[in-house]
C-alpha cells in the first residue's frame, strides 16, 4: 500500500519507543530501521518525527515526569535528545543509512521566511537520501509557543516537505467508532474520505502512557496533512517491523487527501488573500515559467509593493496582466536590487551570495490567461 506514496513522514511516539523502565526499546527500533532500509531501497524518501527525548532524559536524571516542572522537563529533553538521536543514528547506520537531527519550534513552520528555509534544507537532505530525525526543540519551546504534541508537529512537517503520506504509528491499529478499550462493539474504521464532526467525535479525548497525544490529536493531525494533499495513515506500531506489517496488509485507518501536495499548494497560492506586491516580467521570463522554469532575476523588469521573503507576490506580464502567483525568495528591497541582473552578478549586487531564483518553480502557480 505504501508504493503509492514516495515521500513519507513516519511519526514514532514515546509509548512505542520507550519501555516501562524509561529506556529505549532497542529490538523494536532495530526492526523499524530494517523497514526503513527496505523502503529507502524501494526509492521512498523518508523522514522520522520521533518523541522520547523527555522520557529518556527523565530516566537519566531521575526526574519524576508526572510531577516535574516545565524547566525540569526542558533540561531532561536536552539530555534525552542526544541519546535519542544517537540511537537512531546507530540503528540506521547498520543499514548504511545516514541520519540528520532537525529540531523545530513553531516559528519554523508558521513564519513564512523560516518555512522556506526549512523546506530547502529538508529538500537537500532528502535529495541525498539522508533520513531527518525531527523532534520539537523542547529545550527552548515554551508553554505558550509549542506544537504541544508530535502528531501536530509531524503533520506540519508533512505539509512543509509536501509529503505524500504521513504514517502515525500508534498503540492502536486505527480509528474506531468508539474507544475499543472501553466499548465492546466499537467498530474499526478503515477509510476516511472527509473529517466530519462524526469522525472527530469518534476520536474522543483518549490519552495513553508516555505520549501527550491520543486519537484526538491524530485526527487533528490528519486534518492538517490531508488538507495539504498528504494522506494520513494511523497504524499499529506495537509490533516489530511495523511498516512491513502495514505493507503486508495490517489493519489501519487511511485518511485520504483530496488532491496531491502540489495541487493543494497551487490552490493555496492561487487563492491567497494576502498578496503583498508584484513582480513584472519580460516576455522571456513568462515563457520560461510556462515551460516549467523558475523566475530568474534577469527576467524581472519591475518590483511593486513591499514584501518579505516568503510572502505571496503576483507575477505580471509586460502588459500588466497577472499571469500567476508565487512565493518571493527575496524581499522587495532585494528583488529591486536584483531586477534585470544576470545570475553571476547576484553576489555583487547584494553583497552576499544569495539564491539564484526570485521565485522557485515549486512555489508558483500560473494562470491560463495570457
Ligand atoms: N517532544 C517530546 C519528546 O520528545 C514529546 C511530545 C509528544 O510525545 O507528543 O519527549
Amino acid at each position: 500500500m505504501l508504493s503509492d506514496y514516495r515521500r513519507l513522514v513516519v511519526k514514532v511516539g514515546s509509548s512505542l519507543l520507550i519501555d516501562e523502565r524509561g529506556q529505549v526499546n532497542h529490538a523494536w527500533l532495530k526492526s523499524l530501521a530494517g523497514d526503513l532500509a527496505t523502503l529507502s531501497t524501494d526509492d521512498h524518501q523518508l523522514l522520522i518525527v520521533s518523541s522520547g527525548a523527555i522520557a529518556i532524559g527523565c530516566n537519566v536524571l531521575g526526574i519524576n515526569k508526572a510531577r516535574a516542572r516545565l524547566d525540569d522537563l526542558q533540561a531532561a529533553a536536552a539530555v534525552g535528545q542526544i541519546q535519542l538521536v544517537h540511537t537512531y543514528q546507530a540503528v540506521l547506520a547498520a543499514h548504511g543509512l545516514v541520519a540528520a537531527q532537525v529540531l523545530m519550534t513553531p516559528d519554523d513552520t508558521e513564519n513564512r521566511r523560516r518555512f522556506l528555509n526549512a523546506r530547502r534544507t529538508f529538500g537537500k537532505l532528502l535529495e541525498r537520501s539522508v533520513i531527518p530525525i525531527v523532534n520539537e526543540n523542547d529545550t527552548v519551546a515554551t508553554e505558550e509557543i509549542r506544537y504541544g504534541d508530535n502528531d501536530r508537529l509531524a503533520a506540519r512537517i508533512a505539509q512543509l516537505v509536501m509529503a505524500d503520506a504521513l504514517i502515525l504509528l500508534s498503540d492502536v491499529d486505527g480509528l474506531y467508532t468508539a474507544n475499543p478499550r472501553s466499548t465492546e462493539n466499537a467498530e474499526h474504521v478503515p477509510e476516511v474520505s472527509r473529517i466530519s464532526d462524526a469522525i472527530q467525535a469518534m476520536a474522543g479525548e483518549s490519552n495513553t502512557g508516555h505520549g501527550t497525544g491520543g486519537m484526538r490529536t491524530k485526527v487533528l493531525a490528519a486534518g492538517i496533512a490531508t488538507h495539504a494533499g498528504c494522506s494520513t495513515i494511523i497504524a499499529n506500531g506495537t509490533v516489530d517491523n511495523p511498516l512491513r506489517a502495514l505493507q503486508d496488509g495490517g489493519r489501519c485507518t487511511v485518511f485520504h487527501a483530496s488532491g496531491t501536495p502540489a495541487t493543494a499548494r497551487k490552490q493555496w497560492l492561487a487563492g491567497a488573500l494576502e498578496v503583498m506586491g508584484s513582480l513584472h516580467l519580460d516576455v522571456g521570463a513568462v515563457k520560461a515559467l510556462r515551460e516549467g522554469g523558475s523566475l530568474l532575476p534577469v527576467g524581472v523588469t519591475a518590483v511593486v509593493g513591499t514584501f518579505d521573503r516568503g510572502d505571496v507576490v503576483s507575477l505580471k506580464n509586460a502588459a500588466g496582466v497577472e499571469v500567476g502567483r508565487g512565493l518571493a525568495e527575496y524581499s522587495s528591497t532585494e528583488a529591486s536590487q536584483l531586477a534585470g541582473c544576470q545570475s553571476g552578478q547576484i553576489e555583487h549586487r547584494l553583497g552576499y551570495r544569495g539564491r539564484s531564483v526570485v521565485v522557485h518553480r515549486d512555489e508558483l502557480v500560473l494562470f491560463e490567461n495570457d
